[in-house]
């Protein structure tokens, strides 16, 4: 199927009502070198390793084969809570679909392969630093076990970017990188409120049915109930995303529309970073609203506030609101479910029923006062031995997970937890072996630490990729204990770092 597009080529940043997309052509780069290639991924679309300049020229944008037809999509979006209007692939360019021989098709992107009629004033580049961070951290959510899009490879481009590093205030030259982003659509809710907002309903039909065709083609019937069918699924995906998110404590940092995928996917690696202290309030984006609109615990609240904007998006293809106004607050029981099933998984109970509620409200005020180390926290809650009570022994038991020495009251929070927990455990109907085995499949054990990440990224801007083949090793197996090395509180000099730039 076709869709209106702006055939002309022309890469001058401009607004392009009308159409879904532009075509545009990578930029050549002055040397693209292959820095990583992700061998499982490669080995599921069946692509393999780039032997020859060739393959990782086609990597660096500097090669089209003629059966590609490279375009950037046009979207558009709320920033910070607000209608920002046109924004579209700045830095990104989609060379095409690849089909795996059993059926299933991707969409390959290049981002940061130059500039795209949606660059507005930006270079439509990537620098070194965040396409390292986009690459490692969305295979790593992968392997967490949690719906992100994919990164194939990461090329370095030889050609110096202009930053602001606006930690240091300087524009500074930092060195190129590309990565060849994955996924089986990238389409954002942005892609629907763009067609909405210019009031373009034929091709917002369109979109909608092509979307459910191809990525929901088990949704029957027609009109109003086809649409509030797929809606609702994409209310129900949103939120499992959300409780995935807050199982392993993961913050997105940028959680605009036009960074919501509408298949459910972990989409847009900007300023990111996992937890370390369990800070409900942390985002790691330092261009963040004083509120801290996109701070960790705020994020299934934030994303219902997404869905209701893709809502009125749609409600123009609908005969009434009504229906639609229901099924976006399904959010609420769809999120709550998920969110109970994933607390019992994390404290290892049999099953999550409604009276567990408080115990897991519990754990969570615990969590957000002592602010232990989230991740250091659960795994010792695995191997908390039964009937210890004791409060001085349970607080030097959990003492590892700790930033700081607990005053009175957060020791009391803590026993209160580990004594109300260990009530529950005396109720378990499964064996404490099998209830330790769920939990540590719940439980992460490595997390891509955002120190580590800047430590990986210094040393591969001196040249040494040590650390980061052993991190891309090690998110690999995130529920094991091969990378113990890595198991570690945020060292004390890494407190101020947090922030990290987003383009
Ligand atoms: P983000 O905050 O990453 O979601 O980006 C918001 C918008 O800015 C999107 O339209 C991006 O494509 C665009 N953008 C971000 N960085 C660049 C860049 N270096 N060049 C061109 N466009 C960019
Ligand atoms: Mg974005
Ligand atoms: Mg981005």
């Amino acid at each position: 199927e076709s869709f209106p597009g702006d055939e002309s080529g022309d890469l001058r940043p401009r607004q392009t009502p009308g159409v879904l997309y532009s075509k545009a052509k990578p930029t050549p780069v002055e040397k693209p070198e292959l820095l990583a290639w992700s061998d499982d991924l490669a080995k599921e679309l069946g692509i393999q390793k780039p032997n020859d300049q060739k393959d990782i020229d086609i990597l660096g944008g500097n090669f089209v084969t003629d059966t590609m037809q490279p375009y950037a999509a046009c979207y558009a979006g709320h920033q910070f809570g607000n209608w920002a209007g046109q924004l579209g692939d700045g830095r990104a360019i989609t060379l095409g679909e690849w089909e795996t021989p059993d059926g299933k098709s991707w969409e390959l992107q290049l981002k940061g392969a130059g500039p795209t009629p949606y660059s507005r004033r930006a270079d439509g580049r990537a620098v070194l630093r965040s396409s390292v961070r986009e690459y490692l951290m969305s295979e790593a959510m992968h392997y967490l076990g949690i719906p992100t899009t994919r990164a194939l490879s990461l090329v370095s481009t030889g050609d110096p970017v202009l930053r602001d590093m606006f930690y240091n205030g300087n524009a500074a030259y930092e060195p190129g990188a590309i990565v060849m982003r994955v996924a089986p659509s990238l389409l954002r809710f942005g892609n629907f409120e763009m067609l909405a907002a210019r009031k373009e309903k034929e091709n917002l039909q369109k979109l909608v049915d092509w979307t459910i065709s191809r990525y929901y083609p088990h949704i029957q019937g027609e009109g109003d109930e086809r649409l509030l069918a797929w809606f609702k699924e994409v209310v129900e995906k949103t939120a499992g995303l959300m409780v995935e998110w807050l199982r392993v404590g993961f913050v997105h940092g940028v959680m605009n529309t036009d960074n919501m995928s509408i298949l459910g996917l972990t989409i847009d690696y900007g300023p990111y970073s996992f937890v370390d202290n369990y800070d409900l309030n942390f985002t790691p984006n330092t261009t963040d609203l004083p509120g801290k609109r996109y701070a960790f615990g705020k994020q299934p609240s934030i994303a219902y506030w997404n869905l209701s904007r893709l809502a009125s998006a749609i409600a123009p293809l609908l005969s009434g609101t009504e229906e639609l106004v229901k099924t976006l607050a399904t959010f609420d029981e769809a999120f709550t479910s998920r969110y109970m099933t994933m607390m019992g998984n994390k404290l290892g109970l049999d099953e999550a029923k409604k009276e567990d509620a408080p115990l897991f409200a519990q754990v969570e005020r615990m969590l957000s006062t002592v602010q232990p180390d989230m991740t250091i926290f659960f795994q010792l809650l695995i191997d908390l031995p039964l009937g210890l009570e004791d409060k001085v022994a349970v607080v030097a038991y959990f003492r590892e997970s700790f930033y700081a020495d607990l005053n009175a009251d957060e020791k009391l929070l803590l026993c209160s937890f580990a004594q109300a927990y260990q009530e529950r455990m005396k109720v378990n109907t499964i064996t404490p072996e099998a209830s330790q085995e769920k939990m540590r499949a719940a439980n992460p054990r490595f997390i891509l630490r955002n120190y580590l990440l800047s430590q990986a990224i210094e040393q591969l801007e001196a040249g040494n990729n040590e650390l980061f083949l052993k991190l891309q090793e090690a998110m690999k197996d995130p529920y094991a204990n091969k990378f113990d090395e890595f198991f570690a509180k945020r060292p004390e000099w890494a407190t101020s770092k947090a922030g990290c730039s987003m383009l």
